[in-house]
């Protein structure tokens, strides 16, 4: 077991000045992988002070030069993926082939999207009788959550350097040893002194301290949506700007005449890798009435073939969920839908094994109003629920606090003649993934903000007019 006893900043790793240390559990065999240094107020103040020192020069460099240190994190990253995906599977417990062929590869081609973007992005335009200026805010502070450890970061750092901004990094406390790795990688790209900083900490009092500060200009808070108005209110005190990415109850809509597999497969596929925990996962299956016989058979075979084991092995689909609280938020709803009269037609319970693992779950008869099919459960559970009319099918779809994603499997003009009627921020149609440079971001209580490629940029960058 290792001690992490240092945080990176101001260029270095530095001797902390809190006492307090949290565990790191590894979710597959329960065990403590490692002890971490929770940052208390007086370290806070510290990272964002050299945040602030670094932020003049930075912000005042070329757009091209702040990209050669962006494209040096890139390479780091590319050299010590390896690492990085082995460390996200021991603290999150999401499977090898996820990991290897979905995380980690997102994250540099999404950087490298960054990265292409940014040579087009125009800092300088004139506007009537003025020259208008885009430029850092100053310091960002990151707050990300646990389910993909080193791509929330990436998603938010990349865009806030690249745009003249300077970040402190507050992981979430589950899968810190993702982010310390990604200072170590900060530190070998040789980024200025300041411009990237790291701290563990506990999301209550770091968090909420590093997201308060009044030399904090800007908050990027990925997470819960609970959290996110949390710090939108606490925002107002000294009027910086967050940027939200939030929860979300995405509904898959599969028309008739669309192909079921074809719609069995988008659906299920977002609930079970990464066990489910993805704030875009299609959680709710919206099915014709007539097809629900089809549906049912087709969800069977294909959960069949799902192996949930140890997330090291390469046959390995579905881990373990990332903490015990996780478990049991999950258990919690599988009973919550039981108790609403919901029908289990997969799964529904614990598995008798080590570590916090819980069968993939199907519900069907479900009605869009049970909690199961009104509040986020993240984890592999799915709930099927049947329409009348297409109408109908987009009403229920919409019928969310969230606004997150979508999907629509069907004769493609239909399909997305009803994707336009969604309120959600993304809709993926007859199984389409997300490119690299595709905006990401929610509607309604899913967030404010987009993340990735030109409109991920356009977050960051505060506007200066120069009238002459
Ligand atoms: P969470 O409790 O909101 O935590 C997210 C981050 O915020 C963690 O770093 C956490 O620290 C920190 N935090 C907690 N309370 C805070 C406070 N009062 N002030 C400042 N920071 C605070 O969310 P989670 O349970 O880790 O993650 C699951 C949720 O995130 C789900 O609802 C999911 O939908 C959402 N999510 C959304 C997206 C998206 O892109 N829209 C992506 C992923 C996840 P600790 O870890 O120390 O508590
Ligand atoms: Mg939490």
């Amino acid at each position: 077991m290792k001690t992490y006893d240092k945080f990176f900043y101001d260029g270095k790793w530095q001797t902390a000045h809190a006492q307090k240390y949290a565990e790191v559990f590894n979710p597959t065999t329960e065990e403590v992988i490692a002890k971490v240094i929770q940052a208390d107020h007086a370290d806070i103040d510290q990272a964002v002070a050299s945040a602030k020192k670094a932020f003049p020069a930075w912000n005042a460099l070329k757009p091209s030069e702040r990209a050669e240190y962006v494209k040096k994190l890139l390479a780091r990253l590319e050299a010590r993926k390896q690492e990085v995906a082995d460390t996200i599977i021991a603290e999150l417990g999401a499977s090898r082939t996820f990991v290897e062929n979905g995380q980690v590869p997102m994250s540099i081609k999404e950087m490298s999207g960054f990265l292409e973007e940014f040579e087009q992005y125009a800092f300088e335009e004139e506007v009537d009788n003025a020259l208008v200026l885009k430029e850092g805010y100053g310091v960002v502070a990151c707050i990300t959550p646990w389910n993909y450890p080193f791509n929330q970061i990436q998603r938010k750092l990349t865009p806030a350097l690249l745009t003249g901004n300077t970040v402190v990094v507050k992981p979430a406390s589950d899968t810190p040893l993702t982010a310390l790795l990604y200072a170590e990688l900060i530190e070998e790209a040789g980024l200025p002194a300041g411009v990237a900083n790291i701290i563990t900490g506990s999301g209550g009092d770091a968090g909420q301290y590093l997201a308060d500060h009044e030399d904090v200009a800007l908050v990027s808070f990925t997470g819960s949506t609970e959290v996110g108005k949390t710090l939108a209110k606490g925002a107002a005190d000294t009027v910086k700007k967050t940027v939200l990415e939030l929860g979300g109850k995405s509904a898959l809509i599969y028309l008739e005449g669309g192909d079921c597999s074809v719609a069995v497969k988008a659906a299920a596929s977002t609930v079970l890798d990464n066990q489910g925990q993805t704030c875009s996962a299609l959680t709710r299956l919206l099915v014709p009435e007539s097809e629900l016989p089809k549906v049912e058979a087709e969800l069977k075979s294909y959960y069949d073939q799902v192996v949930v084991g140890d997330p090291a092995d390469k046959e390995t689909r579905v881990g373990p969920m990332v903490s015990k609280n996780q478990l049991d938020t999950v258990l919690d709803y599988i009973e919550i839908g039981k108790n609403e009269g919901a029908k289990v037609l997969i799964g529904g319970e614990a598995l008798s094994r080590k570590g916090y693992y819980v069968q993939p779950t199907v519900f069907t008869e479900v009605i869009n109003d049970m909690r199961i099919a009104q509040e986020e459960i993240f984890g592999p559970v799915l709930v099927v629920i049947t329409y009348q009319t297409v109408e109908e099918a987009i009403a229920i779809a919409n019928d969310s606090i969230y606004g997150l994603a979508g999907g629509v499997v069907g004769p493609e003009e239909e399909a997305v003649s009803v994707a336009r009627q969604l309120r959600t921020g993304n809709v993926l149609i007859n199984g389409a993934s997300r490119g690299p440079k595709v905006p990401f971001g929610g509607y309604k209580q899913s967030g404010i903000g987009r993340e990735n490629g030109r409109y991920g940029l356009d977050d960051y960058v505060e506007i200066k007019a120069i009238v002459r």
